[in-house]
Protein backbone atom coordinates (compact mmCIF):
# COMPACT_ATOMS: atom_id res chain seq x y z
CA UNK A 1 0.00 0.00 0.00
CA UNK A 2 1.57 3.49 -0.66
CA UNK A 3 1.64 5.36 2.19
CA UNK A 4 0.92 8.97 2.27
CA UNK A 5 3.55 11.88 2.01
CA UNK A 6 5.08 12.15 5.66
CA UNK A 7 3.31 15.61 7.06
CA UNK A 8 4.72 18.61 8.46
CA UNK A 9 5.16 19.41 12.06
CA UNK A 10 2.74 20.84 14.04
CA UNK A 11 4.31 23.91 16.36
CA UNK A 12 0.78 25.10 17.52
CA UNK A 13 1.06 24.57 21.26
CA UNK A 14 -2.96 23.20 21.87
CA UNK A 15 -2.60 23.97 25.76
CA UNK A 16 -1.86 27.53 24.76
CA UNK A 17 -4.14 29.64 27.46
CA UNK A 18 -6.19 32.86 27.06
CA UNK A 19 -3.97 36.39 27.78
CA UNK A 20 -4.94 38.73 30.17
CA UNK A 21 -6.46 41.87 28.93
CA UNK A 22 -4.46 44.74 29.34
CA UNK A 23 -7.07 46.43 31.77
CA UNK A 24 -6.42 43.36 33.99
CA UNK A 25 -2.79 43.62 34.06
CA UNK A 26 -2.89 47.13 35.47
CA UNK A 27 -5.19 46.20 37.71
CA UNK A 28 -3.64 43.42 39.20
CA UNK A 29 0.29 45.55 39.31
CA UNK A 30 -1.80 48.44 41.03
CA UNK A 31 -3.63 46.06 43.65
CA UNK A 32 0.13 44.37 43.99
CA UNK A 33 1.51 47.74 44.58
CA UNK A 34 -0.73 48.30 47.58
CA UNK A 35 -0.53 44.94 48.81
CA UNK A 36 -4.36 44.63 49.09
CA UNK A 37 -4.85 40.89 47.93
CA UNK A 38 -7.16 39.91 50.52
CA UNK A 39 -10.90 40.43 49.72
CA UNK A 40 -11.82 41.39 53.11
CA UNK A 41 -11.03 45.01 54.71
CA UNK A 42 -11.16 45.26 58.39
CA UNK A 43 -12.76 48.81 58.16
CA UNK A 44 -15.39 49.24 56.48
CA UNK A 45 -14.45 48.54 53.18
CA UNK A 46 -16.97 47.91 49.75
CA UNK A 47 -15.24 44.39 49.39
CA UNK A 48 -13.27 45.61 46.26
CA UNK A 49 -12.50 43.31 43.38
CA UNK A 50 -13.93 40.47 44.39
CA UNK A 51 -17.11 41.84 45.50
CA UNK A 52 -17.23 43.73 42.37
CA UNK A 53 -16.72 40.41 40.01
CA UNK A 54 -19.29 38.32 41.87
CA UNK A 55 -22.00 41.33 41.34
CA UNK A 56 -21.03 41.69 37.75
CA UNK A 57 -20.94 37.56 37.28
CA UNK A 58 -24.49 37.11 38.83
CA UNK A 59 -25.60 40.36 36.00
CA UNK A 60 -24.04 38.21 33.51
CA UNK A 61 -25.57 34.82 34.00
CA UNK A 62 -28.68 36.76 35.04
CA UNK A 63 -28.88 34.75 38.52
CA UNK A 64 -28.95 36.62 42.24
CA UNK A 65 -25.86 35.73 43.76
CA UNK A 66 -22.55 34.90 42.54
CA UNK A 67 -20.12 33.90 45.30
CA UNK A 68 -16.16 33.94 43.90
CA UNK A 69 -13.94 30.72 45.53
CA UNK A 70 -10.42 29.54 44.80
CA UNK A 71 -11.66 26.38 42.30
CA UNK A 72 -14.77 25.20 40.81
CA UNK A 73 -13.53 22.15 42.38
CA UNK A 74 -14.27 24.03 45.37
CA UNK A 75 -17.46 25.61 44.42
CA UNK A 76 -18.93 22.27 43.95
CA UNK A 77 -18.28 21.23 47.63
CA UNK A 78 -19.93 24.27 48.99
CA UNK A 79 -22.52 23.42 46.95
CA UNK A 80 -23.00 20.31 48.19
CA UNK A 81 -22.45 21.19 51.63
CA UNK A 82 -25.27 24.34 51.21
CA UNK A 83 -27.39 21.85 49.80
CA UNK A 84 -27.47 19.87 52.73
CA UNK A 85 -25.67 17.04 51.62
CA UNK A 86 -24.13 14.89 54.90
CA UNK A 87 -21.71 12.07 55.17
CA UNK A 88 -22.90 8.77 53.36
CA UNK A 89 -25.76 10.48 51.40
CA UNK A 90 -25.82 9.15 47.76
CA UNK A 91 -25.45 11.96 45.12
CA UNK A 92 -26.10 11.00 41.52
CA UNK A 93 -23.33 12.07 39.48
CA UNK A 94 -22.76 11.26 34.98
CA UNK A 95 -19.51 9.24 34.60
CA UNK A 96 -18.21 11.40 31.93
CA UNK A 97 -16.73 14.26 33.63
CA UNK A 98 -13.34 15.61 35.43
CA UNK A 99 -11.47 14.29 38.57
CA UNK A 100 -12.21 17.57 40.55
CA UNK A 101 -16.08 16.32 40.30
CA UNK A 102 -15.98 13.06 41.88
CA UNK A 103 -13.73 14.07 44.36
CA UNK A 104 -15.82 17.17 45.54
CA UNK A 105 -18.04 14.88 45.96
CA UNK A 106 -15.38 12.68 48.23
CA UNK A 107 -14.63 16.22 50.20
CA UNK A 108 -18.13 16.30 51.18
CA UNK A 109 -18.01 12.77 52.24
CA UNK A 110 -21.37 12.32 49.99
CA UNK A 111 -21.30 8.53 47.99
CA UNK A 112 -21.16 9.29 44.43
CA UNK A 113 -23.72 6.86 42.32
CA UNK A 114 -22.09 7.30 38.41
CA UNK A 115 -24.62 7.53 35.80
CA UNK A 116 -23.90 5.90 31.90
CA UNK A 117 -23.37 8.34 29.44
CA UNK A 118 -24.28 8.37 26.01
CA UNK A 119 -21.99 8.40 22.87
CA UNK A 120 -23.61 12.04 22.64
CA UNK A 121 -20.96 12.28 25.80
CA UNK A 122 -23.91 13.50 28.17
CA UNK A 123 -25.76 12.15 30.60
CA UNK A 124 -27.77 9.12 29.73
CA UNK A 125 -31.64 10.25 30.47
CA UNK A 126 -32.95 6.88 31.03
CA UNK A 127 -30.29 5.01 33.85
CA UNK A 128 -30.46 8.63 35.58
CA UNK A 129 -34.19 7.99 35.75
CA UNK A 130 -33.64 4.20 36.60
CA UNK A 131 -30.67 5.43 39.68
CA UNK A 132 -33.28 8.27 40.99
CA UNK A 133 -34.97 5.97 42.34
CA UNK A 134 -32.57 4.77 44.78
CA UNK A 135 -32.63 7.34 47.32
CA UNK A 136 -30.30 10.27 46.30
CA UNK A 137 -31.27 13.73 47.09
CA UNK A 138 -29.15 15.61 44.59
CA UNK A 139 -27.40 15.26 41.67
CA UNK A 140 -24.81 17.05 39.96
CA UNK A 141 -24.56 17.15 36.13
CA UNK A 142 -21.23 17.60 35.13
CA UNK A 143 -21.54 19.42 31.07
CA UNK A 144 -18.64 17.63 30.68
CA UNK A 145 -15.99 19.49 27.54
CA UNK A 146 -19.26 21.55 27.52
CA UNK A 147 -21.60 19.05 26.11
CA UNK A 148 -25.44 19.69 27.59
CA UNK A 149 -27.76 17.09 27.62
CA UNK A 150 -31.67 17.82 27.17
CA UNK A 151 -32.49 19.86 30.03
CA UNK A 152 -36.24 19.92 30.10
CA UNK A 153 -36.08 15.94 30.54
CA UNK A 154 -33.42 16.55 33.34
CA UNK A 155 -34.95 18.79 34.64
CA UNK A 156 -38.81 16.72 35.05
CA UNK A 157 -36.50 13.76 36.28
CA UNK A 158 -35.26 16.73 38.93
CA UNK A 159 -39.21 17.41 39.75
CA UNK A 160 -40.40 13.78 39.48
CA UNK A 161 -37.99 12.36 42.11
CA UNK A 162 -37.52 15.20 43.92
CA UNK A 163 -33.20 15.59 42.91
CA UNK A 164 -31.72 19.09 43.55
CA UNK A 165 -29.62 20.03 41.09
CA UNK A 166 -26.17 21.07 41.18
CA UNK A 167 -24.84 21.91 37.83
CA UNK A 168 -21.29 22.07 36.81
CA UNK A 169 -20.64 24.00 34.34
CA UNK A 170 -16.68 24.40 34.50
CA UNK A 171 -16.73 24.24 30.64
CA UNK A 172 -19.96 25.34 29.71
CA UNK A 173 -19.73 29.31 30.52
CA UNK A 174 -21.81 31.11 27.64
CA UNK A 175 -23.07 27.26 26.60
CA UNK A 176 -27.35 27.46 26.22
CA UNK A 177 -30.22 24.65 25.98
CA UNK A 178 -33.25 26.18 23.76
CA UNK A 179 -32.01 29.67 24.93
CA UNK A 180 -31.39 29.39 28.85
CA UNK A 181 -27.62 29.32 30.16
CA UNK A 182 -25.62 26.41 31.62
CA UNK A 183 -25.53 27.49 35.41
CA UNK A 184 -29.30 28.78 35.72
CA UNK A 185 -31.21 25.63 35.13
CA UNK A 186 -29.92 24.05 38.78
CA UNK A 187 -30.24 24.99 42.21
CA UNK A 188 -27.12 25.83 42.25
CA UNK A 189 -24.23 26.49 39.22
CA UNK A 190 -20.51 26.20 39.68
CA UNK A 191 -18.25 27.60 36.92
CA UNK A 192 -14.27 27.58 36.54
CA UNK A 193 -11.96 30.06 36.08
CA UNK A 194 -8.40 27.86 35.52
CA UNK A 195 -6.40 28.55 33.08
CA UNK A 196 -8.14 26.02 30.56
CA UNK A 197 -11.83 27.16 30.32
CA UNK A 198 -13.41 29.71 29.39
CA UNK A 199 -12.30 32.65 32.02
CA UNK A 200 -8.94 32.86 33.07
CA UNK A 201 -7.29 33.81 36.69
CA UNK A 202 -5.27 30.47 36.74
CA UNK A 203 -7.21 29.13 39.92
CA UNK A 204 -11.03 29.99 40.34
CA UNK A 205 -14.45 28.76 40.81
CA UNK A 206 -17.97 30.93 41.28
CA UNK A 207 -20.97 29.42 42.41
CA UNK A 208 -24.39 30.91 41.30
CA UNK A 209 -27.82 30.79 43.11
CA UNK A 210 -31.27 32.64 43.59
CA UNK A 211 -31.57 31.16 46.48
CA UNK A 212 -31.27 32.90 50.05
CA UNK A 213 -30.65 30.66 52.41
CA UNK A 214 -27.53 28.77 49.88
CA UNK A 215 -26.07 31.82 49.41
CA UNK A 216 -25.80 32.77 52.57
CA UNK A 217 -24.55 29.46 53.56
CA UNK A 218 -22.00 29.68 50.77
CA UNK A 219 -20.37 32.88 51.52
CA UNK A 220 -20.12 31.75 55.28
CA UNK A 221 -18.68 28.72 54.24
CA UNK A 222 -16.29 30.28 52.04
CA UNK A 223 -14.71 32.06 54.84
CA UNK A 224 -16.20 35.34 55.24
CA UNK A 225 -15.05 36.15 58.98
CA UNK A 226 -18.50 37.77 59.55
CA UNK A 227 -17.70 40.38 56.68
CA UNK A 228 -20.44 39.41 54.51
CA UNK A 229 -21.30 42.78 54.99
CA UNK A 230 -18.98 43.23 52.15
CA UNK A 231 -20.42 40.84 49.17
CA UNK A 232 -22.59 43.81 47.12
CA UNK A 233 -24.14 39.98 45.59
CA UNK A 234 -25.76 38.77 49.17
CA UNK A 235 -28.80 37.49 50.50
CA UNK A 236 -30.52 40.14 53.52
CA UNK A 237 -28.79 40.21 57.13
CA UNK A 238 -31.48 38.15 58.34
CA UNK A 239 -30.27 34.61 56.53
CA UNK A 240 -26.62 35.60 58.29
CA UNK A 241 -28.20 36.10 61.36
CA UNK A 242 -29.80 32.81 61.46
CA UNK A 243 -26.89 30.40 60.37
CA UNK A 244 -23.78 32.43 61.33
CA UNK A 245 -23.05 30.18 64.34
CA UNK A 246 -23.64 27.10 62.50
CA UNK A 247 -21.26 27.23 59.70
CA UNK A 248 -17.29 26.91 59.72
CA UNK A 249 -15.40 28.71 57.69
CA UNK A 250 -14.28 26.24 55.17
CA UNK A 251 -11.07 28.91 53.86
CA UNK A 252 -12.20 29.03 50.09
CA UNK A 253 -11.79 32.71 49.21
CA UNK A 254 -10.70 34.14 45.83
CA UNK A 255 -8.37 36.96 45.80
CA UNK A 256 -8.26 40.53 44.87
CA UNK A 257 -5.76 39.60 41.94
CA UNK A 258 -7.70 36.89 40.31
CA UNK A 259 -10.89 39.06 40.49
CA UNK A 260 -9.07 42.03 39.17
CA UNK A 261 -7.47 40.09 35.88
CA UNK A 262 -11.27 38.83 34.90
CA UNK A 263 -13.09 41.75 35.37
CA UNK A 264 -12.04 43.23 32.19
CA UNK A 265 -13.16 39.18 30.67
CA UNK A 266 -16.05 39.42 31.23
CA UNK A 267 -17.07 41.94 28.46
CA UNK A 268 -14.91 39.61 25.63
CA UNK A 269 -16.59 36.81 25.90
CA UNK A 270 -19.14 37.13 23.03
CA UNK A 271 -16.19 37.40 20.97
CA UNK A 272 -14.21 34.98 22.68
CA UNK A 273 -17.36 32.11 21.92
CA UNK A 274 -17.49 33.67 18.62
CA UNK A 275 -13.88 32.81 18.04
CA UNK A 276 -13.94 29.30 19.70
CA UNK A 277 -17.29 28.43 17.10
CA UNK A 278 -15.76 29.67 14.65
CA UNK A 279 -12.31 27.31 14.95
CA UNK A 280 -15.05 24.55 15.88
CA UNK A 281 -16.78 24.34 13.13
CA UNK A 282 -13.25 24.74 10.71
CA UNK A 283 -11.49 21.86 12.90
CA UNK A 284 -15.10 19.56 12.26
CA UNK A 285 -15.24 20.23 8.78
CA UNK A 286 -11.91 19.10 8.38
CA UNK A 287 -12.32 16.29 10.30
CA UNK A 288 -15.51 15.25 8.50
CA UNK A 289 -13.33 14.18 5.73
CA UNK A 290 -11.31 11.38 7.24
CA UNK A 291 -13.73 8.14 7.12
CA UNK A 292 -12.77 7.02 10.58
CA UNK A 293 -13.80 10.09 12.34
CA UNK A 294 -17.17 9.99 14.05
CA UNK A 295 -18.37 13.16 15.04
CA UNK A 296 -19.94 14.01 17.89
CA UNK A 297 -23.53 15.37 17.08
CA UNK A 298 -24.63 18.44 18.64
CA UNK A 299 -28.13 18.84 18.88
CA UNK A 300 -30.28 21.84 17.63
CA UNK A 301 -31.43 22.84 20.99
CA UNK A 302 -28.09 23.14 22.07
CA UNK A 303 -25.75 26.52 21.98
CA UNK A 304 -22.54 25.39 23.08
CA UNK A 305 -18.72 27.09 22.97
CA UNK A 306 -16.47 24.93 21.11
CA UNK A 307 -13.40 25.39 23.30
CA UNK A 308 -12.42 21.68 22.81
CA UNK A 309 -13.66 19.11 19.89
CA UNK A 310 -14.15 15.40 21.03
CA UNK A 311 -14.34 12.63 18.33
CA UNK A 312 -14.58 8.88 18.50
CA UNK A 313 -12.48 6.20 16.53
CA UNK A 314 -15.10 3.48 16.47
CA UNK A 315 -13.60 1.34 14.11
CA UNK A 316 -10.33 0.89 15.64
CA UNK A 317 -9.04 -0.97 18.46
CA UNK A 318 -7.53 0.69 21.50
CA UNK A 319 -4.02 -0.73 20.48
CA UNK A 320 -4.74 0.92 17.19
CA UNK A 321 -5.41 4.22 18.69
CA UNK A 322 -2.80 4.16 20.91
CA UNK A 323 -0.13 4.04 17.73
CA UNK A 324 -2.17 6.72 15.57
CA UNK A 325 -2.06 9.00 18.62
CA UNK A 326 1.54 8.49 19.30
CA UNK A 327 2.48 9.10 15.04
CA UNK A 328 0.65 11.94 16.04
CA UNK A 329 2.41 13.06 19.04
CA UNK A 330 5.64 12.19 17.22
CA UNK A 331 4.64 14.98 14.61
CA UNK A 332 4.07 17.71 17.12
CA UNK A 333 0.10 16.68 17.46
CA UNK A 334 -1.51 15.84 21.09
CA UNK A 335 -4.90 14.46 21.21
CA UNK A 336 -5.72 13.61 24.57
CA UNK A 337 -7.69 10.09 24.57
CA UNK A 338 -10.54 8.77 26.97
CA UNK A 339 -9.54 5.22 26.87
CA UNK A 340 -5.79 5.51 28.41
CA UNK A 341 -5.19 2.92 31.13
CA UNK A 342 -3.61 5.60 33.26
CA UNK A 343 -5.24 9.28 34.16
CA UNK A 344 -3.21 12.02 31.66
CA UNK A 345 -4.31 14.67 30.38
CA UNK A 346 -7.40 15.86 31.67
CA UNK A 347 -9.17 12.52 30.62
CA UNK A 348 -9.29 10.51 33.72
CA UNK A 349 -12.08 8.06 33.71
CA UNK A 350 -14.34 5.92 36.48
CA UNK A 351 -12.07 3.49 37.07
CA UNK A 352 -9.21 5.85 37.81
CA UNK A 353 -10.94 6.83 40.72
CA UNK A 354 -10.44 3.97 42.55
CA UNK A 355 -11.85 5.60 45.81
CA UNK A 356 -15.09 5.21 44.89
CA UNK A 357 -15.35 1.30 45.01
CA UNK A 358 -14.96 -1.56 42.65
CA UNK A 359 -19.23 -1.85 42.57
CA UNK A 360 -19.92 1.04 39.82
CA UNK A 361 -20.59 -1.35 36.86
CA UNK A 362 -20.93 1.01 33.78
CA UNK A 363 -19.90 -0.72 30.43
CA UNK A 364 -21.73 1.85 28.25
CA UNK A 365 -19.66 4.70 29.56
CA UNK A 366 -16.37 2.45 29.46
CA UNK A 367 -17.25 1.82 25.91
CA UNK A 368 -18.12 5.48 24.75
CA UNK A 369 -14.89 6.66 26.54
CA UNK A 370 -12.64 3.55 25.11
CA UNK A 371 -12.53 5.27 21.59
CA UNK A 372 -13.35 8.73 22.27
CA UNK A 373 -10.61 11.34 21.67
CA UNK A 374 -10.72 14.64 22.72
CA UNK A 375 -8.79 18.15 20.95
CA UNK A 376 -8.10 21.29 22.68
CA UNK A 377 -8.94 24.81 21.10
CA UNK A 378 -7.03 27.33 22.10
CA UNK A 379 -8.05 30.92 20.49
CA UNK A 380 -4.67 31.52 18.97
CA UNK A 381 -5.89 28.36 16.46
CA UNK A 382 -5.90 29.30 12.88
CA UNK A 383 -7.80 27.63 9.53
CA UNK A 384 -4.02 26.93 8.78
CA UNK A 385 -3.80 24.70 12.18
CA UNK A 386 -7.30 23.35 11.40
CA UNK A 387 -6.09 21.68 8.41
CA UNK A 388 -2.53 20.57 9.54
CA UNK A 389 -4.39 18.58 12.48
CA UNK A 390 -6.72 16.84 10.15
CA UNK A 391 -3.21 16.26 7.66
CA UNK A 392 -1.79 14.67 10.04
CA UNK A 393 -4.26 12.66 11.77
CA UNK A 394 -5.00 11.03 7.92
CA UNK A 395 -1.81 10.38 7.91
CA UNK A 396 -1.56 8.55 11.36
CA UNK A 397 -4.51 6.25 10.63
CA UNK A 398 -3.20 5.32 6.67
CA UNK A 399 -1.62 1.83 9.07
CA UNK A 400 -4.89 1.28 10.09
CA UNK A 401 -6.36 1.27 7.25
CA UNK A 402 -4.17 -1.80 5.31
CA UNK A 403 -5.14 -3.65 8.06
CA UNK A 404 -8.91 -2.99 7.54
CA UNK A 405 -8.10 -3.79 3.93
CA UNK A 406 -6.18 -6.63 4.18
CA UNK A 407 -8.76 -8.02 6.36
CA UNK A 408 -11.62 -7.72 3.97
CA UNK A 409 -9.31 -9.40 1.45
CA UNK A 410 -8.24 -12.14 3.20
CA UNK A 411 -9.47 -15.47 2.57
CA UNK A 412 -10.48 -16.89 6.11
CA UNK A 413 -11.68 -13.33 6.73
CA UNK A 414 -9.08 -12.71 9.93
CA UNK A 415 -6.86 -10.24 10.57
CA UNK A 416 -3.45 -10.20 8.71
CA UNK A 417 -1.37 -8.33 11.85
CA UNK A 418 1.34 -7.42 10.19
CA UNK A 419 -0.32 -5.87 7.03
CA UNK A 420 0.36 -1.86 8.06
CA UNK A 421 2.04 -1.02 4.93
C1 LIG B 1 -11.95 22.08 35.03
C2 LIG B 1 -13.17 21.35 35.40
C3 LIG B 1 -13.54 21.19 36.75
C4 LIG B 1 -12.69 21.66 37.89
O1 LIG B 1 -12.42 23.00 37.88
P1 LIG B 1 -11.29 23.58 38.89
O2 LIG B 1 -11.53 25.04 38.86
O3 LIG B 1 -9.98 23.17 38.32
O4 LIG B 1 -11.56 22.97 40.22
C5 LIG B 1 -14.72 20.53 37.02
N1 LIG B 1 -15.49 20.05 36.04
C6 LIG B 1 -15.18 20.16 34.73
C7 LIG B 1 -16.10 19.61 33.69
C8 LIG B 1 -14.01 20.81 34.37
O5 LIG B 1 -13.69 20.92 33.07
Amino acid sequence: MQRAAAPQRFDLDLTTPTPIPEAGIDRAVELMRSGRLFRYGETGDDGGEVALFEREFADLLGRRYAIAVNSCGASLFLALRSAGVAPGDDVLLNALTLAPVPGALEHAGAQPVLVEVTDGCTIDIDDLDRKARNGARVLVLSHMRGHVADMEAITAICERHGLTLIEDCAHSLGARWNGRATGTFGHVGCFSTQSFKHLNSGEGGVLVTDDDETAARAILYSGSYMLYGQHLSRPPEVFFEKLRAAIPNYSMRMTAVAAAVLRPQLPLLPERIKGWNNLYQELEDRLAGIPEVRLIARPPAEAFVGSSLQFSLPTLTGAEIQDVLQTCAEYGLHIKWFGRQEASGFTSRPDHWAYLGADQVLPQTQAVLAKLCDIRIPLVMTVHDSVAIAGILDFALGPTRGRIRQVADSPSGMPVDQAVD
